[in-house]
């Protein structure tokens, strides 16, 4: 390894404010993420990167590192992450700090107001004894989702058009807006990407590596009542609220978030408002099994169709509308990308933990798009929140699987 160091160009990325904001229709939905882009930008074509294109009205940011002699025939590997970090707290004036050394003991992050980051609530910390961990000052998130990833990416750029001693197959950038409100794809160009498989440099802990999610839909029940004066209510009303009620009732009981985990789906009902006369109920449905989601999909149908029988026909109206899908369906023509990075893995001595996605990710959605593309680790953990640390091993690990994965396409 050259000393290319990673952990430099994170610091410098999570002090930039990119957060994403779902309230907004425009693309992207803050401008402030166009600060990074620029930033990153800049280095790029700094390092040497080729074709660096900005996409100045969406906030996209592309660039391809060129194979190296002999190598052009080798497939064009593609490395994503995205620039915006959650809405659900601040990421402005984030101040990263580097626990040295950690030893197991509760880290102190903000003594004010009193926000400690603690074994106690978070017992994986006790995984990373001897690691310097960085951390939030307690009063904002971190931002190593998905900074981390971008710093990741970026360190292997640098490495390989520093070290001509390395060979490898021409191989594509992205950084992209927006993923957290779940619109980082919609206007990602695959084309102008170029690459022929891809990964999103996007997961967690050290080794995970991500090619399941849920497939996913949203069901939406009207109920159509009859609303009568209760003294005079015998055998006319019909009570909306409580035909949603009992809508609910003819699902599965533990098919239900509370009650899963691992490749367990569920049904969960996200919203509910109902008078007598009307009522509405939001559902979302998922599982990672094509079968068991359909199956779903055919319960919450014949519940509507249960009541109708029972209340009268046009009593319950069900609307069902896909979401997203899981995409093993489109990995599994492409196992290479898993058994390769899985391979990496091993060599570096890196155990590697395949984790089924409960939600979706962009690498879904570009895998539909026909960009088969699963999820890499970055080191961090405790997205989205101001517990949120990264580790600096883990980290530089990172960009060696990331190197790995070059080496390994380019034979
Ligand atoms: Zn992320």
């Amino acid at each position: 390894m050259t000393n290319v160091d990673v952990i430099e160009k994170f610091l410098r990325y999570v002090r930039i404010d990119t957060q994403s904001d779902d309230s907004f229709d425009t693309s992207p939905s803050t401008m402030k993420q166009h600060d990074l882009a620029q930033l990153l930008c800049r280095e790029m074509t700094e390092l040497g990167v080729s074709d660096v294109y900005y996409d100045k009205e969406h906030c996209y940011v592309y660039g391809s590192i060129p194979a190296t002699e002999g190598f052009e025939n080798a497939p064009a590997i593609g490395f994503i992450s995205h620039m915006d970090t959650s809405d659900e707290v601040s990421g402005k004036d984030v101040k990263p700090r580097i626990v040295k050394d950690y030893q197991g003991t509760d880290i102190v992050l903000n003594e004010s107001e009193k926000v400690v980051l603690s074994p106690k609530d978070f017992p994986e910390l006790l995984n990373h004894k001897g690691e310097d961990l960085i951390v939030t000052d307690g009063t904002t998130l971190l931002g190593a989702d998905d900074k981390a990833g971008i710093s990741e990416i970026m360190a292997m750029a640098e490495t390989l058009l520093s070290d001509p001693g390395i060979s490898h197959g021409p191989i594509k950038i992205a950084f992209t807006p927006d993923e957290e409100i779940g619109r980082g794809t919609e206007h990602f160009n695959i084309e102008r990407f170029g690459a022929q498989y891809a990964y999103t440099v996007d997961g967690g802990k050290l080794g995970e590596l991500e090619y399941e999610n849920f497939n996913a839909a949203e069901g939406i029940i009207r109920v159509q009542g009859r609303s009568v004066h209760p003294g005079d209510a015998k055998n006319k009303m019909v009570n909306a609220s409580l035909i949603c009620y009992e809508f609910q009732s003819l699902l599965p009981v533990f098919q239900n978030p509370m009650y899963t985990e691992g490749r367990e789906g569920f049904f969960h009902l996200t919203e509910i408002q109902g008078s007598t006369e009307s009522a509405t109920a939001s559902y979302i449905i998922r599982d990672h099994d094509d079968h068991l989601f359909d199956e779903k999909i055919r319960i919450f149908k014949a519940a509507g169709e249960f009541l109708n029988q029972k209340y009268g026909d046009g009593t319950v109206t069900v609307t069902v509308r896909e979401q997203y899908r899981n995409m093993i369906e489109k990995i599994r023509p492409h196992m290479h990308l898993v058994d390769n990075a899985k391979k990496v893995m091993t060599d570096l001595g890196i155990t590697p933990i395949d984790n089924p996605i409960r939600g979706g990710t962009d690498g879904a959605a570009l895998s539909y798009k026909g960009l088969p593309c699963p999820n890499l680790c970055t080191g961090g953990y405790n997205y989205h929140g101001k517990y949120e640390y990264a580790s600096v091993q883990e980290m530089r690990r990172v960009v060696e699987i990331l190197l790995g994965i070059v080496s390994i396409y380019s034979k």
